[in-house]
């Protein structure tokens, strides 16, 4: 039997994209799955499939931004399937400007852009986790995966200041959450993905996303299916010593 067949796992960003792989690959590992998203249509969409493949799954909705809202959020989750013990926050937002969609540069960069993102990307993995911890405690057991990027680890010209700062945050958040909670049982890792194929992705300009794939040794973008399947392996037991690690899932895009 999977490792995550008794398993609670909450998703954010969950209704699309590399968290609707990463819930539906815990869903079909026989985890209980509840799909977070800010937008409840998207939300309901993949819980209601997950359903149908017989998973115990429920669709809950927030801005992660928002801690009431994420609170609340949790404690619907937990009320239909019981105390969550997997996190995954990788809800995220990378603006881009212009017909070519191309990112805004930091000297013409409006300052509440800037807090939106720092905000949704790495304010908002302090509010899902704020919002479980307590339930992990009482546990004495936890999982919690933070969806980082390679562009939080080397400069990269696609994005702007703003998603880098915060995904460079997560790296911190993820090493400093792992020393304090590993005497609970609890393990924070973090995975860096590289350019995956998703509806986010497809917002940046097609030649920058040529660029990043010309110079990645495996010559070809990644698929939110890889970046579930490492995430899969972090939250099983085979991961159970893992922790405060960050995973590139990138093709070898970056080797450090
Ligand atoms: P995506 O296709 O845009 O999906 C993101 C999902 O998150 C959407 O369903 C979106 O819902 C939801 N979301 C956005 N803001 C939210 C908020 N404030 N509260 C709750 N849900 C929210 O993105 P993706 O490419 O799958 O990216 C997922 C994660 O991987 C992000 O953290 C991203 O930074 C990271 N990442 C992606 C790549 C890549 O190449 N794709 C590379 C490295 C890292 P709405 O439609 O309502 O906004």
């Amino acid at each position: 039997m999977s490792s995550h067949a008794s398993r609670v796992v909450l998703v954010s960003g969950a209704g699309r994209g590399i968290g609707r792989a990463m819930a539906d690959a815990h869903a079909d590992a026989g985890a209980a799955v509840a799909y977070l998203d800010h937008d409840p249509d998207l939300a309901r969409t993949a819980a209601e499939a997950a359903r149908a493949r017989g998973v115990n799954a429920v669709a809950v909705s927030a801005d992660v931004a928002d801690f009431d809202a994420v609170a609340a959020a949790v404690a619907e989750a937990a009320a239909a399937l019981g105390p969550i013990d997997v996190l995954v926050n990788n809800a995220g937002i990378s603006p881009k400007t212009g017909a070519d969609n191309r990112r805004v540069d930091a000297f013409a960069m409006d300052p509440a852009e800037w807090r939106r993102v720092i905000d949704v990307n790495l304010t908002g993995a302090f509010n899902c986790t704020r919002s479980v911890l307590p339930g992990m405690r009482d546990l004495g057991r936890g999982r919690v995966v933070n969806i980082s990027s390679v562009a939080g680890r080397t400069y990269c010209d696609i994005v702007a200041v703003h998603y880098a700062a915060s995904k460079a945050a997560l790296v911190g958040f993820t090493k400093h959450l792992a020393g304090e909670l590993g005497p609970f049982g609890i393990t924070v890792n973090a995975l860096a993905p590289g350019r995956i194929d998703t509806p986010l992705m497809r917002g940046t300009a097609p030649e920058a996303n040529e660029a990043v794939r010309a110079v990645t040794p495996l010559r070809r973008l990644g698929s939110p299916e890889e970046v579930a399947s490492v995430c899969l392996f972090l939250t099983s037991d085979a991961a159970a010593f893992v922790t405060g690690q960050v995973c590139d899932v990138a093709g070898g895009w970056l080797m450090t």
